[in-house]
C-alpha cells in the first residue's frame, strides 16, 4: 500500500503518526511524509534561512531512521493559506503518489497552517478523481481513505475512531524527537519557557518526561505536563474505553502508548474490509 501523511510542519507527523508509520514499513508499504510548510518560523536565534536548512537536515534523518519517503515544500511557515493554487498543486501531488491512505490535520486547530492544510486536504479530496481538473496528473479512479490524526479541540471534538497501541513504538518516536534538535531542544521550549537539560542520559528524560511502568495510572499520566512518552500515554488513558473495545479488557486496559485516528468523511468510505486492511494492528 501506499500511505500519505501531510502535515504542515517537520514535527506534525512524527509526533502524531509516526508510530503508525513506522508499523507499516515494517509490513513493507511505502510511507511517505509530506510538510507543507519548510520550518522558517520556528526559531528565535537561526534566521529563517538556517532554520528551513537545519529542519531539513532533520527531517533527511527521520526519513533515514523510519524508512519513508520525506518530502518538504517550500512554503514558509505561518503563511500557508488554502488556495486554489496550493490546492492544484496538491491534487497533482497526492495522485503522483497514489495513496491508498491519506492521514492529516482537521481544519479545526489552533494553527493557521494546520488549519490551511486540513481545509487544503479536504478541497483536494473529490478533484482526485476529476479529470478534468489538472488533466496534466492523471486523476485517481478511486479515492483515498482520508483520516485525522489526534488533537484536543472540542468544538467539534475529535472522536478516536481508530485508536492503536504504540508501545512497541514508544523508543522510536523518542528516537524521532532526539533527531529534531532544532525542534525539541530549542524552539519547542523557548515558546514554553522551559530549560533543557545538558547531558544525553538527562535530555532523554526530559524527552520523556515522565517514567512510564505499568504501574503508572491514567490520572498520573494526564496530570503530566510535557514530554513525548508523555504525549502518547496521554492518548492511551484518553482513549482507555476505545483501546479496551480493540484489545479486550486484558490487553487494552493494560497499552501504554497509543495513537488516535478520526475518520474523514470525504474520502472513501472506512468500510470494515479497509478497517482490517489498513488497521491490522
Ligand atoms: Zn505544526
Amino acid at each position: 500500500m501506499n500511505i500519505l501523511m501531510i502535515g504542515a510542519h517537520q514535527d506534525d507527523n512524527e509526533f502524531r503518526c509516526g508510530g503508525l508509520a513506522h508499523k507499516y514499513v515494517k509490513l513493507g508499504h511505502n510511507v511517505t511524509f509530506l510538510s507543507m510548510c519548510n520550518g522558517s518560523g520556528g526559531h528565535h536565534i537561526l534566521t529563517p534561512a538556517e532554520t528551513v536548512a537545519t529542519r531539513a537536515k532533520e527531517s533527511a534523518k527521520v526519513a533515514e531512521l523510519l524508512g519513508i519517503t520525506y518530502d518538504v515544500w517550500d512554503n514558509n511557515d505561518c503563511s500557508l493559506v488554502a488556495d486554489l493554487e496550493t490546492r492544484r498543486r496538491l491534487i497533482r501531488y497526492i495522485r503522483k503518489v497514489n495513496p491508498d491512505l491519506v492521514i492529516s490535520h482537521r481544519p479545526n486547530d489552533y494553527h493557521a497552517d494546520h488549519r490551511a492544510v486540513g481545509q487544503l486536504v479536504q478541497d483536494a479530496s473529490y478533484m482526485l478523481i476529476v479529470p478534468h481538473e489538472c488533466p496534466d496528473v492523471p486523476a485517481m479512479r478511486k479515492m483515498p481513505v482520508i483520516m485525522y490524526n489526534e488533537d484536543h479541540f472540542t468544538n467539534p471534538d475529535f472522536a478516536g475512531d481508530i485508536v492503536l497501541d504504540m508501545d512497541d513504538e514508544n523508543d522510536i518516536k523518542l528516537e524521532i524527537a532526539k533527531i529534531n534538535v532544532s525542534q525539541v531542544f530549542e524552539w519547542l521550549p523557548y515558546t514554553y519557557g522551559e530549560e533543557v537539560p545538558e547531558g544525553e542520559a538527562e535530555r532523554w528524560e526530559y524527552l520523556k518526561g515522565m517514567n512510564i511502568t505499568a504501574e503508572t495510572t491514567d490520572e498520573e499520566v494526564m496530570a503530566a505536563k510535557r514530554g513525548y512518552a508523555v504525549r502518547n500515554a496521554k492518548t492511551a488513558a484518553r482513549f482507555r474505553k476505545e483501546l479496551i473495545e480493540r484489545y479486550g479488557e486484558e490487553r487494552g486496559s493494560k497499552i501504554r502508548y497509543a495513537e488516535a485516528f478520526m475518520l474523514c468523511e470525504y474520502g472513501e468510505k472506512l468500510t470494515d474490509e479497509l478497517k482490517a486492511k489498513f488497521f491490522p494492528f
